[in-house]
């Protein structure tokens, strides 16, 4: 493995290939990725891959809007050799109580405001998108047609080959160890097979982005939480907009190819790095997802897993130097939408450390906002 790197970024997740890609786009040359086990290894390859808009937070809903259209033209962009399946099917993001109702109208006047197309309407429009939603108790919908989902593994894959053709090395199974600093400043990287020099280190090492920021002492404020999530058999497509009910704490979608992909939140997972999959989720996903969409009653599981959330106190991504590690910098804290918010994530970031300027402000993504004490909580999460 080599010595020696202009950047070394850690963590070979959604987040790592695309910063990689757009730094190497910028002209920035000698970039290596480390990655312990292979490329979407994370949640990226466990999540469910929704493109969603329909945000509570003015941050997390640019970084969608904006992101929505790089994903729409990232075969093209990226010169990707296979499909990124972007299908734009929509989000319907249905409610059963008042008070989730109100939140909803508060959200899309956030996103009119940012010119996103969502649609409030009824139960009976929410029908004619899901014919076999449960109407009993649904007060209304909102519904953004541009929302959608893509293939993971494709993402990654797309954004891995841009890199590499641009020059970025990429290590898999290579695990960092640990991060030396001379007088604060960040010399080395240490890993499982050998020693890197490098004056700049990105952390993007998601669920794992703590452990890291450990490693030059210091705490951030992130921590794991499961999620569950499964696949059925395939069966003729019936549903063609992604269904969330924040009420029900659930996702549903049918993939391209007929199987349907669901999660639930469980609000009492514990904070830990525990990943193994549990009968309790697969009683609790299949309560929720008849209630809200009876029909997949007779659908038979075919696999479940669980990966971990990147949690941060206001559910918003964090994008900021290390304080006391001159030349770290993290993009962690995603929440559980980190796959969506990816494209435009990595062009912030990188506009940032090569001094370029912002699409946004990057300021609403800073450690110290923690300190601050007026947090923006995001409301709309799974
Ligand atoms: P990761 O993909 O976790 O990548 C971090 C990488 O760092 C890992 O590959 C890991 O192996 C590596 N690593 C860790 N430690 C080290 C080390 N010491 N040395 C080297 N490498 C290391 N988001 C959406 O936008 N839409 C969804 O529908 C959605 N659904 C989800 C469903 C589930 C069940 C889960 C778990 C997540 C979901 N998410 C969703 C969230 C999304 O998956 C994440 O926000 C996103 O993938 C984060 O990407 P990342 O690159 O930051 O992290």
């Amino acid at each position: 493995m080599q010595k020696n790197a202009n950047v070394v970024i850690i963590g070979g997740g959604i987040i790592g290939c695309s910063v990689a890609y757009e730094l190497a786009i910028r002209g920035v040359k000698d970039i290596v990725v480390i990655e312990k086990n292979y490329l979407s290894s994370g949640a990226t390859g466990r999540c469910g891959a929704g493109v969603r808009q329909q945000w509570g937070t003015e941050t997390n809903a640019i970084l969608a809007r904006d992101s929505v259209k790089r994903f729409e033209g990232m075969n093209e962009e990226l010169e990707y050799d296979k499909d990124i399946e972007f299908k734009q099917g929509g989000y319907l993001m249905v409610s059963y109580t008042p008070e989730e109702w109100n939140q909803y109208k508060k959200n899309v006047a956030v996103q009119h405001s940012l010119g996103i197309p969502t649609k409030m309407i009824t139960p009976q429009e929410a029908l004619e998108i899901v014919p076999h939603l449960n109407l009993n108790g649904l007060i209304g919908a909102t519904f953004c047609q541009s929302d959608g989902h893509a293939n993971p593994f494709h993402v990654v894959d797309a954004y891995y080959k841009a890199a590499k053709r641009l020059g970025v090395k990429f290590e898999t199974y290579t695990t960092v160890t640990g991060i030396t600093l001379e007088k604060g400043k960040v010399t080395s990287v240490q890993t499982t097979r050998g020693d890197i020099n490098t004056s700049l280190v990105i952390n993007a090492c998601g669920y794992a982005a703590g452990t890291i920021c450990k490693m030059v002492d210091f705490d951030l404020p992130l921590y794991p939480q499961r999620h569950q999530a499964l696949v059925t058999e395939p069966v003729e497509p019936c549903q063609g907009p992604m269904v969330i009910s924040l009420h029900y704490r659930l996702y549903c979608q049918q993939t391209p190819h007929g199987s349907f992909i669901m999660g639930v939140g469980d609000p009492n997972e514990p904070k830990d790095f525990n990943i193994n999959s549990s009968w309790e989720f697969l009683e609790d996903v299949a309560r929720q997802a008849t209630t809200v969409l009876p029909l997949l009653k007779n659908l038979r599981v075919v696999r479940q897993w669980s990966g971990l959330y990147d949690m941060s106190p206001d559910a918003n991504p964090i994008l900021d130097k290390v304080p006391g590690a001159e030349g770290m910098w993290v993009a962690a804290g995603f929440s559980g939408h980190g796959f969506m918010v990816a494209p435009q994530t990595a062009v912030l970031l990188v506009q940032k450390i090569l001094e370029q300027e912002c699409f946004m402000p990057i300021e609403r993504f800073s450690l110290n906002r923690f300190s601050g004490g007026n947090l923006v909580l995001e409301s709309a999460v799974v």
